[in-house]
């Protein structure tokens, strides 16, 4: 379980999340939506630890900075952050040590989906950009985090990974894990979610959950186009 309690960061005197409060319960996958520059990457790395901020994070009950809280989360950044001089294989190596895993036969059937296997001796610097995000994705799995979250994740795959991965969103779901998808692509924004939390300039604007059956409430595309398309003049 995420609790974002009150969480402002500012760059300067710049407010790029402007005091951010959202749960996501255990089994459950949550969306962040907004276009470039809300502040969905600015909370994703405050959760992942990464920034200075006011407010409060907390995993499974954890203070998001401590150790063991770390251990409960498994983060995908954005922009894949592999070691040139690493193959693909100790990349996997160096998480199970960091992590201490004693079992990982997590990782088998990920080479698989992700079509990785055969990539296992390539250095990190030899991997094109969807190749490294396979690996970031596979490398945030290894040691079966309860809290995982992705910033873009669907950015630079090829469309056998995309399916792969929003298949493995909901397998996490099934498994009680909590999931958070940060993302600008809307039409990659299928109905795997269960709460959507759309953001302008750092704000939670609105939220939807995806268990009403009401025919008159809008669609997610809908209400996402409303709030961050402005209107033209005359048009
Ligand atoms: P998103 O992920 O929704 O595209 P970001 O969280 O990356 O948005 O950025 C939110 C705002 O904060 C943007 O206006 C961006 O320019 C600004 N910003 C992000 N990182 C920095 C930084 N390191 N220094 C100054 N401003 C930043």
């Amino acid at each position: 379980m995420l609790v974002v309690n009150g969480v402002t960061k500012k760059y300067g005197k710049f407010v790029a999340n402007d005091n951010l409060s959202f749960t996501v319960g255990d089994g459950e996958i949550a969306i962040l939506l907004g276009p470039n520059g809300a502040g969905k990457s600015t909370i994703i790395k405050s959760i992942a630890g990464l920034l200075k901020y006011s407010g409060d994070i907390e995993i499974n009950g954890l203070m998001n900075k401590t150790v063991e809280a770390k251990k409960l989360l498994g983060f995908v950044p954005e922009i894949p952050a592999l070691y040139d001089a690493l193959t693909v294989e100790e990349h996997f190596e160096f998480i199970r040590r960091a992590y201490k895993c004693e079992n990982y036969d997590n990782i088998k059937p990920l080479l698989e989906r992700f079509e990785l296997t055969d990539k296992l001796q390539k250095l990190g610097k030899e991997l094109s950009k969807g190749m490294q995000q396979k690996v970031s994705i596979c490398c945030a799995l290894i040691h079966d985090p309860n809290v995982i979250i992705f910033d873009e994740p669907m950015v630079g795959l090829d469309p056998h990974a995309i399916k792969e991965l929003k298949l493995l969103f909901g397998e996490l779901k099934r498994a009680g894990k909590t999931v958070i998808i940060s993302t600008h692509m809307i039409d990659t924004v299928e109905d795997y979610w269960d709460v959507a939390n759309i953001m302008v300039k750092g704000k939670i604007v609105a939220t939807k959950r995806n268990n009403t059956n009401n025919p008159d409430e809008k669609s997610l595309q809908d209400l996402f186009f409303e709030i961050t398309e402005t209107p033209r003049e005359n048009a």
